[in-house]
Order: C-alpha cells, then structure tokens, then sequence
C-alpha cells in the first residue's frame, strides 16, 4: 500500500482511540465526583454526629441513662463526670481566662500555685503523709471524714496543715436523701473535728464533688439547695480542677499516680498557672502516699508554689449538675 493509502485509516484509528479515552476520562470523572460528594458528606456528618455527642456527654452526661442505672454504675459514671470535667475545664482554662472566672476558679496575674488537697482521710497512711509534707516544709489541705482515732486530726492541726469537712459518713444515700440530711452530717463531722483538735473548720468540699449526679438517685436538686445554703451558712466548699484517679484506678501504682497528675497539669505542653489537685488518703491510698514526694519533686522542678486552703482562697466550683 502507498503512504497515502495508509494516512487515511490511521487517522481514523487516532481520532476513536481520542474518542474512546475523552468519553473514559469524563465518565471517571464523574464517577469521582459522585463518591467525593458522598464521602465528604458521610465525614462531615460523621464529624458533627462526634463533636455534637461529645459535647453532650461533657456538659450534660448520663442525663438520659443515668435513670437506669444501679447506684455502683452511677458512681462509676460519676466518676468518670468529674474526670471529663476536670478535663473540660483545662481546656477553658487555656482558651480565656474570662471564662475561667465565670465557670470555674481564679487564675492568678503571676506565678504558679499547686494545692494538694487529701480527702477521705484521716487513716494509717496520714502520719506517713504529714511526714512528708513536714520534711519538704509543704502546707496542704485535709478534707476529713470520721476515723475513731483522734490523735490523726490533732495531729494534722499541729503540723499547721489545714483540717477542713468532708462528710462523717460519706455514704452518699444518707448525705444526699434532702438538704437536712447533707447538714445534719456536716454538723456530726463538724463537732466531731472540734472535740478531737479544737477546730471550727468552714471549709469543706462535697462528697463526689459539687457537680455529682448519683445524688440524682436520692434527691433531685440536692446540690443546688445543698451548694446555696452553705453559702449562707458561711461555708466555703472547694472542688478540684486537677485529679490523680487514685480512688478510681483499681491497684494504681505510684508512677501512674504521678503520670495522672502531670496529664492534669500540662495540657498540649501549656501548665495551668493554677491547681487544685485532687487527691485521697484513706487506709487503701498507700499509694498517693508512696507518689507524694514525685509529686513534690514536679511541681518543683516547674516552679510551683505549694499553698492549703484558708477562708481566703477563691472558690474553686464546678458546674452543678443537680
Ligand atoms: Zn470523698
């Protein structure tokens, strides 16, 4: 075949592969385009469905569910309520400091303060603690509940620590059943820290925090009431904005004790000028005991000055959730 011959075919081969591959590229294209829309539109919803569920479950939790729960899982949401908020704090309390005032505790203009805060105590673990805080010359503060032994609370007392009320029982069926209930319980503890170390303490701190939901189970509105009639009475109560998890953790070890508070403490590299630490000093907390001089050691090495609660303080309050 001559040259000419052959232009002609191969240009008609040419021009349907061309064909062929732009009617390819367009249906591909389109093809994309459909499970682009798709997908970003199941992230999308995705992403909404989580912010939307995670923000519920940090302001108002267990709301819906916490009506069919025994009172062991509602302590145990509780629990889980107080860490979540203790959490949404810190991130409030890195975005504005004007809402921190609002919503939660005083940053000061300068420095940098740590609060170590004990309750449940006294017990056999409080003279291994005052030790401690004796040999690196620390105040704290002891929110106490009942313990036979006496000299515990005297001692506190003499060491120059601060003793301030817990609950006497802290069986949260008793202490949260009506308003009464709550202060007959104070007065018992109350009475009971002035007999054994002359104290007439006006500080306190509530059983499960100010912002607990299992009092839902004994009484609605209790801690509203509660909160607002110790104010009158001329009480102070404190809540925390940091937490160790000793009391929740099942057999924790001191260095998860001090991992815990560090995760408190620093959150994305940033610390909280301001701390009120929750931690526990029942018979079962060797191990905060065994955890305090690391805990010590930390704050420390960041430049933190160690303070107890006086009636000075700022209020330290979470948002009430009853
Ligand atoms: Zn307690």
């Amino acid at each position: 075949m001559s040259k000419k011959h052959l232009i002609l075919p191969w240009t008609l081969v040419v021009l349907l592969s061309f064909g062929i591959a732009a009617l390819l590229f367009l249906y591909q294209d389109q093809k994309n385009n459909v499970q682009q829309t798709s997908s970003s539109s199941s992230v999308s919803s995705t992403n909404t469905q989580s912010s939307v569920s995670s923000d519920v479950s940090s302001i108002a939790p267990s709301s819906s569910s916490s009506e069919d729960q025994t009172p062991e899982q509602a302590l145990q949401s509780d629990i889980e309520l107080a860490a979540a908020q203790t959490q949404l704090m810190t991130s409030i309390s890195i975005k504005s400091s004007r809402l921190e005032n609002e919503t939660s505790y005083v940053v000061p203009s300068t420095g940098k303060y740590v609060y170590l805060t004990f309750d449940d105590g006294p017990s056999e673990n409080t003279p291994g603690v005052l030790e401690i805080l004796k040999k690196n010359k620390i105040k704290a503060t002891f929110f106490v509940v009942y313990n036979k032994n006496k000299e515990y609370y005297r001692q506190i007392v003499e060491d120059g620590q601060t003793l301030a009320l817990h609950t006497y029982t802290h069986d949260y069926k008793k202490v949260y059943s009506s308003v009464n209930d709550y202060f007959s319980d104070l007065d018992k503890i109350s009475d009971y820290v002035k007999e054994a170390a002359g104290i007439d303490s006006r500080i306190v701190r509530l059983p499960g925090g100010s912002s607990n939901t299992i009092s839902r189970h004994y009484c609605k509105g209790v801690m509203t009431s509660v909160t607002e009639e110790l104010q009158k009475r001329g009480y102070s109560y404190y809540d925390w904005n940091a937490q160790c998890l000793d009391a929740t953790t099942e057999n924790i070890t001191a260095s998860q004790i001090l991992k815990n508070v560090k995760s408190f403490t620093e959150i994305n590299g940033v610390q909280k000028p301001y701390i009120m630490l929750l931690l526990h000093n029942a018979s079962t907390e060797t191990a905060t005991k065994d955890a305090l001089q690391s805990i010590i050691d930390y704050y420390r090495s960041l430049g933190y000055q160690f303070e107890a609660i006086t009636p000075d303080t700022p209020a330290v309050h979470m948002t009430l959730q009853n």
